[in-house]
């Protein structure tokens, strides 16, 4: 079984465990087995808005048995960033919101305001109560010496009403105002990865997410295997023509893959330039990929799989054809 081939998951929200106010589909059962078979989970997410109790409380609506400890926000991430840099206890001016606070003083540090001129360090998240004001205060004190931090530099932010500008365009202007670029802790960059594996002490964590630019490329970069669910934001084709940086270990439907074999995708290897698997069969022909099934029944994920060993092989594969998803 998959979840019994690494001792931790590392689990994206949106578009893995939930979508909006829904859960996905199997994401519940599914876990809740897996965790039954020893796998222990930390459920890792860029939004800093909110506290790790408050995201608890919201998984466990769905009816997951999740404790407060489980959760690793960005802001956390950040927050074991700054501790790596200056010492716990220091005052450190926050440009964010209540989910920023509360992981600075969960790992001891101090928030002010960022005015403040005794902070050794400005930390960046998102707040909806942000000015320009504050802004400006983060630049005096970044020029004047504070270590410049952000939760994530996610560009937009999901809300009722459509895209909204995410903490990265914050972070963007301040690092333009002050010629500096700040630490990120959030996805893509592996602190928070690593954050996250190192508090469930992990020997072999899975990083299992929705989103190429963020979860895939992270894992990447904290050397971590990677599942990528197509429940989420990433269609098929995007990940059978996914950049090296953004390629995962496997692509699956869904989180009941935790009870199945894993099928990472480099070990569905060419015989003759033919790649045959799960009753699909893949050629790179010119520029192209193509897909034909060879098994009427052949399940339709496994086009993709196919196809991504065949697209992920060669250079020069710009598209796919005939895709079953
Ligand atoms: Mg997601």
């Amino acid at each position: 079984m998959l979840c019994k081939d690494y001792d931790a998951a590392l689990i994206d929200l949106d578009g893995v465990v939930y979508i909006s106010e829904n859960a996905v589909d199997y994401a519940v059962e599914s876990l809740t087995s897996a965790v039954g078979t020893g796998l222990r989970c930390a459920f890792v997410t860029n939004n800093a808005g909110r506290s790790a109790p408050l995201v608890a409380t919201h998984l466990r609506s769905f009816g997951l048995d999740v404790h407060d400890a489980d959760v690793m926000t960005s802001a956390m991430a950040a927050a074991d960033l700054l501790a790596t840099h200056v010492e716990v206890g220091l005052a450190v001016a926050v440009v964010g919101g209540p989910g920023v606070t509360w992981a600075l003083v969960a790992a001891g540090f101090r928030p002010v305001a960022p005015n403040d001129p005794v902070a050794v360090a400005v930390l960046m998240g998102y707040g909806p109560q942000i000015s320009w004001q504050d802004l400006a205060h983060a630049c005096v004190a970044i020029r004047a010496g504070a270590l410049f931090v952000a939760t994530n530099t996610d560009r937009t932010f999901p809300t009722s009403e459509g895209l909204a500008p995410g903490n990265g365009v914050f972070v963007q202007a301040v690092e333009e105002a002050t010629s500096i670029t700040a630490l990120v802790a959030g996805k893509p960059s592996p602190v928070i990865f690593r954050s996250a594996a190192q508090r469930l002490n992990a020997q072999r964590a899975l990083v299992i997410g929705d989103r190429l630019n963020t979860d895939i490329a992270g894992a990447n970069n904290a050397g971590f295997d990677s599942l990528l669910v197509l429940s989420g934001v990433t269609s098929a084709r995007e990940v059978v023509l996914a950049i090296p940086a953004e390629r995962p270990t496997m692509i699956e439907n869904d989180l009941r893959c935790l009870a199945e074999n894993a099928h990472p995708i480099q070990a569905i290897q060419p015989v003759d330039h033919v790649w045959d698997w799960a009753g699909w069969r893949a050629r790179v022909v010119g520029a192209q990929v193509v897909v034909e099934a060879v098994d009427p029944s052949a399940q339709p994920i496994g086009s993709v799989q196919v196809a991504a060993a065949a697209a992920w092989a060669s250079q020069r594969v710009v598209d796919v054809i005939g895709l079953a998803l």
